[in-house]
């Protein structure tokens, strides 16, 4: 049985994280428990676990690996990205008050906006690359700053420890949407943030086939509360999702370098061709905040984008690409491509896209693990078509 110590790389425990072999077989990997409910010696003496909303073996399993990976004090499966951001936020009460990333990821937005705002938690949002933003719009009822970094689709990056300490200093806790970077490049609970949570439905899954959300605690009071959501609410990640993102878990590194390594040698390129314009890369040395980002991450990752004249350009790029697959999500094995201003971000009011600096003709790729070169000679005839 492999035995983690805490020395291990990162690597290493990705790997290892969350398994432990059964006592009976020896099996390797941990199984597919479907059943609901567990039998009990005596009434309300369980075992181990008595209902699967409240607790399942193969999803306790992926908790026990996100906590470790993102070095938490407690992890937590849900059935979404959304619904793991949806449980943190309701650690708040009516009245709180939320300062959140303006480019945030658009669904994060629109529950912030449209769902939040309903039950008397209001949102302000700023731009967070400049923490004095972050600073300036923390009221007294501020109980949440909500930051995502690299932001989508425009890979902005905010300070995240600088953000931690303006939040703290009022008070509030800082949440860190860790998408784009996954736990094998960004780790922001060793930075100050106080809950991280991902949409696992991109890197940690990686392959485009399991819904699902991650959040790990950096304490476990705030562990506690988020667990009995879980319970309350119920959003919970089901076993074989879960079974499936421990198994993304193992090649994430090996993943994420390959993202980094194509999605780094085709900015470098967009960076050069002539009807390319702004081109979004935090691994590029002239990205606004690549200082920020390289002491924060360990690569660039695997999503750009980069501007084209207008949305008729645009339009005619996605349609001839071959590899890069018209499609929205990202951070699986498989290239797609995507115009933010028709389908990501169509919900986002086109008055906050031009604020943030969302061009209609902006194009967003997750880059996948093909072949580089395949790669860029796909979108470079494309761009030129
Ligand atoms: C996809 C995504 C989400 C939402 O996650 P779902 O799994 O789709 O609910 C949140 N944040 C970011 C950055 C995302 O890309």
């Amino acid at each position: 049985m492999a035995k983690l110590t805490k020395k291990d790389a990162f690597a290493t425990r990705a790997v290892h994280a969350g398994v432990h072999p059964d006592p009976v077989h020896g099996a390797v990997n941990p199984a597919i428990q479907l059943s609901t409910t567990f039998v009990q010696p005596a009434p309300g003496k369980p075992l181990t676990f008595d209902y699967s909303r409240a607790g399942n073996p193969t999803r306790e399993a992926l908790e026990e690996a996100i906590a470790e990976l993102e070095g938490g004090a407690t992890g937590h499966a849900f059935s979404s990205g959304l619904s793991a951001l949806d449980a943190l936020l309701r650690t708040l009460d009516a009245g709180d008050h939320i300062v959140a990333a303006e480019d945030a990821y658009g669904g994060s937005i629109r529950l912030l906006n449209r769902v939040l705002a309903r039950q008397g938690i209001k949102t302000t949002f700023v731009d967070t690359q400049d923490p004095a933003n972050t600073q300036a719009a923390m009221t007294k009822k501020t109980k949440v700053v909500l930051l995502e970094t690299p932001t989508n689709p425009l890979l902005r990056v905010s300070d995240i420890k600088a953000n931690a300490e303006v939040a703290h200093d009022g008070k509030a806790m800082l949440l860190v949407d860790n998408t784009f970077m996954s736990p094998a490049l960004q780790n922001p609970l060793n930075l100050g943030a106080d809950a991280v949570f991902h949409s696992a439905t991109k890197y940690i899954g990686g392959h485009s086939d399991v819904l699902a959300g991650v959040v790990a605690c950096a304490d476990k009071k705030l562990g506690e509360q988020v667990k009995f959501l879980q319970l309350a609410v119920g959003a919970v990640c089901p076993p074989f999702d879960s079974f499936l993102l421990l198994r993304g878990l193992k090649t994430l590194v090996l993943r994420m370098e390959r993202h980094g390594e194509n999605a780094a040698f085709i900015a470098g390129e967009l960076a050069k061709h002539k009807a390319v314009g702004k081109v979004f890369y935090p691994g590029l040395a002239k990205h606004p905040n690549a200082k920020v980002h390289a002491k924060q991450a360990r690569s660039g990752g695997g999503m750009l984008s980069f501007e084209l004249h207008d949305t008729k350009a645009a339009l005619a790029c996605v349609k001839k690409t071959r590899l890069f697959q018209l499609g929205e999500s990202l951070g699986a094995v498989e290239s797609l491509v995507q115009i933010p201003s028709l389908m990501t971000h169509a919900s986002v009011p086109a008055e906050m896209r031009r604020k943030t600096g969302l061009a209609d003709g902006l194009i967003r790729l997750s880059v996948g693990v093909e072949d580089k070169k395949d790669l860029w000679a796909d979108l470079k005839q494309a761009i030129e078509a």
